[in-house]
């Protein structure tokens, strides 16, 4: 090495919310993007973030140099690592913001790159595409300059790269190309040798290399090659001269074959996930890391504080474990990009649950504290105890009437009675017509009804005056159903803001923040309601609108309700029980709402779990487990349904071949799954196993073309040759809320006249 080495710091933290507390990334990419601000004040903008951040870190107690990292990135850090090191773009000395925002949203030469959930986070990541002939081409200038103007406000920053084995295990193969991403891990460790080589240039003493690929089970390598391919290139990059000490870090869960390997190569320090999460289900986690880790080598750096959850920490028993590790340093689990800025920007918080919380700001206090120790930092020490205690005490978080409605609940799966085959002949009496059409949910959410809701938030519309607006609008988006002839109707859900965010605020045991944004992707935020106690339904929460719905119209109008997983998924949860316990507790919530909706009359009722797949763990030997108690919250919801009430569920953003079981388990007597862009791939999926009738998406509701009637009934043949003509339904890929009314008019139309074609060409009669 170059440079004098100098030791890691004791606190420090795997990474920060990058959008700002006010999301002033979001609103300069935003603006910058419509052309309403120009290069250069985007530019500014995005410095002026960086460096408070600096600053803010520095105050919070990240004071010595190199606890800071410059985890920034303009879009996503899997995308600026990628063209840092030449996996993706081009190479001219410098990235344009151009070239990286071409890749990741597209332009009229070129279609995005795909994006996908980073590990098992809210967070979606760039998925980069390596062709064959991509030359990976160093570009360092950027990070170079990142270090250079931190340097200038006075502080050493720690640059941040995702690690080659993990971008190449989350890359795909572009189109045409033959080689897996992985075969091209040497030449991609070259590239970071020359991008760490203009590091050390730059007098950087710490550089972060993040490989959480080794946490997961991933379907490209399993976990002993992805260790075999550590090693690899960690000898590599560590047998160059010219380079910074290397902080290579593992967050999301525990590391098995990857520990050894990477204890093996002995980076200058080396992190590892020690939350309480990643413990629960790794128990001998702690012991290996002391077992394998040779701390004569590398400094340890334990990832104690949790960046996943909101909660204060208990840190008298994370100090506790701290201990154990002789001379180490203390981090938190993973980014804290995945937690809002900080709890002082919620006044409105009930005080009991706002002591609870520990946001990005308040974990890295934690992490100062832990790194300190209870005589120095008495006060942390007291405030986390207090904390512990008055939560486990509070009646919020406790509530014996839900307790032992749960507790009285049968163990083990659960079943509706009667089987599937029953209850489709006794739901013949709906008279359905054959190839029956219908939608997703949500219809276009237009600019009126968004300003409603605003008018009715900032007081301007009364309570009466707002549900007048939004009747108008059930009853609008019920006319055009009629009017294009689809068979089964929705009321186009204009009262929701948010699928999770609205049944979170109608159900006791959630809180919901003001300012709690996280980043989803790019500019994209979205404010995760948190589950603080036990959950329960006090009033029925869309009677009033199917009920209104149904009364405009003879044909059948779906219930619609958003399903116990999907709800906890796009929350945070409580992590003083176990998921399961709180997707009960939503479950029978649910199964009320349910029994509410059949007495008032609604017959067809949908429950959306849209994000199944996201909770599904990173190992395998976990899912199992996860999968049954997911199916069933989701059967608690239907359990109790009349056989002649027709229970629809939906699922999108993913691909299905390994829940496909599970999906199947739910059994829902209708089905609807995204399936247009993949052109309707996960048919092949799709057995004997799979009973219930199923609508796979016809139509990608992502993009504002207007797919043709040719082509709608080119895929309604496709899925016939995989779903018999009696469980086939009709229906675009996903809810309508994003899209305008012009084209989704027209789209729908299409979508019905595809349906008839098909059906007169097959001679059915489509009257019910
Ligand atoms: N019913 C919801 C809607 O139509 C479903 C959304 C989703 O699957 N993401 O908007
Ligand atoms: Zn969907």
């Amino acid at each position: 090495m170059t440079n004098q080495p100098t030791s890691f710091p004791k606190a420090t933290i795997e990474g920060y919310p990058r959008v700002g507390p006010q999301r002033e990334l979001k609103k300069a990419l935003e603006a910058f993007w419509a052309g309403k601000i120009d290069q250069e004040t985007f530019e500014s903008a995005a410095h002026s973030l960086r460096v408070d951040t600096y600053a803010r870190l520095k105050d919070l107690g990240l004071n010595e140099d190199y606890a800071i990292p410059a985890d920034v990135a303009y879009y996503d850090q899997v995308l600026e690592t990628s063209l840092t090191v030449g996996a993706v773009g081009g190479d001219a000395a410098e990235v344009s913001l151009e070239e990286e925002f071409a890749l990741a949203r597209g332009n009229s030469e070129r279609a995005p790159l795909e994006m996908t959930k980073w590990f098992d986070t809210n967070y979606h990541y760039i998925v980069p595409e390596i062709a064959d002939g991509q030359k990976f081409v160093a570009r360092p200038q950027r990070i170079v300059k990142l270090v250079e103007e931190a340097r200038a406000q006075g502080h050493a920053v720690r640059p941040y790269l995702v690690g080659p084995v993990t971008v190449l295990a989350l890359s795909k193969q572009a189109e045409g190309s033959n080689g897996q991403p992985l075969e091209r891990l040497d030449e991609l460790v070259e590239s970071y040798i020359h991008v760490l080589a203009a590091l050390a240039d730059a007098g950087v003493a710490w550089v972060q290399l993040a490989e959480p690929a080794t946490v997961a089970d991933l379907a490209v390598a399993d976990d002993t090659q992805i260790a075999a391919h550590l090693e690899a290139a960690y000898t590599k990059i560590l047998a160059a001269e010219n380079r910074p000490q290397v902080y290579l870090t593992t967050p999301y869960g525990s590391a098995r074959a990857g520990l050894d390997a990477l204890a093996k190569v002995a980076p200058e320090a080396l992190h590892v996930d020690l939350s309480v999460g990643t413990q629960a289900l790794d128990s001998d986690y702690v012991n290996r890391v002391k077992n394998t880790v040779d701390t004569a080598k590398t400094q340890l750096v334990a990832g104690l504080v949790d960046g996943r959850n909101v909660w204060a920490g208990n840190l008298r028993a994370l100090r506790e474990t701290f201990e154990q590790f002789d001379g180490a340093s203390v981090s938190t689990s993973v980014s804290l990009q995945h937690v809002p800025h900080t709890v002082e920007a919620e006044p409105n918080l009930p005080v009991d649950v706002a002591a609870w919380f520990s946001f990005a700001n308040e974990k890295i206090g934690e992490v100062v504290a832990l790194a300190a120790g209870p005589l120095d930092a008495a006060e942390a020490y007291a405030r986390a105890d207090r904390a512990v205690r008055t939560r486990a005490e509070s009646t919020r978080t406790h509530n014996q009437q839900v307790a032992d409605r749960t507790a009285a609940l049968p163990k083990g799966q659960v079943q509706r009675e009667p089987a599937f085959a029953e209850r489709q002949e006794a739901q013949k009496a709906l008279g359905l017509p054959a190839l029956p059409t219908t939608t997703i949910g949500s219809f276009p959410q237009t600019s009126d009804i968004r300003k409603a809701r605003a008018d009715h938030r900032a007081g301007n519309l009364t309570d009466e005056q707002y549900v007048e607006e939004l009747r108008k609008e059930v009853a609008s988006v019920i006319e055009l159903q009629e009017r294009l002839g689809l068979d089964v109707l929705v009321h186009g859900e204009p009262e929701r803001n948010d699928m999770v965010q609205y049944f979170a605020e109608l159900l006791d045991g959630f809180v919901v923040t003001e300012n709690g944004w996280v980043q989803s992707y790019g500019s994209r935020c979205t404010r995760p309601p948190i589950v603080v106690g036990d959950v329960s339904r006090p009033k029925a929460m869309t009677v009033e609108w199917a009920k209104y719905a149904q009364s405009l119209s003879q044909k059948h109008v779906k219930g619609m309700l958003t399903g116990p997983v999907t709800i906890l998924a796009w929350s945070f949860v409580r992590d003083d029980v176990h998921q399961s316990v709180s997707a009960d507790q939503i479950g029978v919530a649910l199964a009320d709402e349910v029994k509410d909706l059949e007495e008032a009359g609604i017959e067809i009722i949908q429950i959306d779990e849209p994000a199944l797949r996201e909770l599904l763990p990173l190992r395998e030997e976990d899912r199992p487990s996860y999968l049954d108690w997911a199916v069933r919250s989701f059967r608690l919801v239907s359990l109790d349904a009349a056989p002649t009430t027709q229970i629809h569920t939906h699922l999108c953003y993913s691909e299905f071949g390994q829940i496909i079981d599970a999906v199947a388990g739910l059994d829902a007597d209708v089905t609807s799954i995204e399936a247009a862009r993949s052109r309707m791939e996960l048919l092949q999926d799709i057995d004997e196993k799979f009973h219930s009738e199923i609508g796979p998406g016809i139509y990608d509701i992502h993009s504002p073309r207007i797919p043709s009637v040719a082509e709608m009934a080119e895929l309604i043949r496709a899925a016939l040759k995989h779903v018999p003509l009696e469980r086939l339904w009709v229906n675009p890929d996903c809810g309508l809320k994003t899209r305008g009314y012009e084209e989704t008019e027209q789209s729908l139309r299409n979508m019905v006249l595809a349906r008839d074609e098909v059906a007169a060409n097959l001679k059915v009669s489509v009257n019910a």
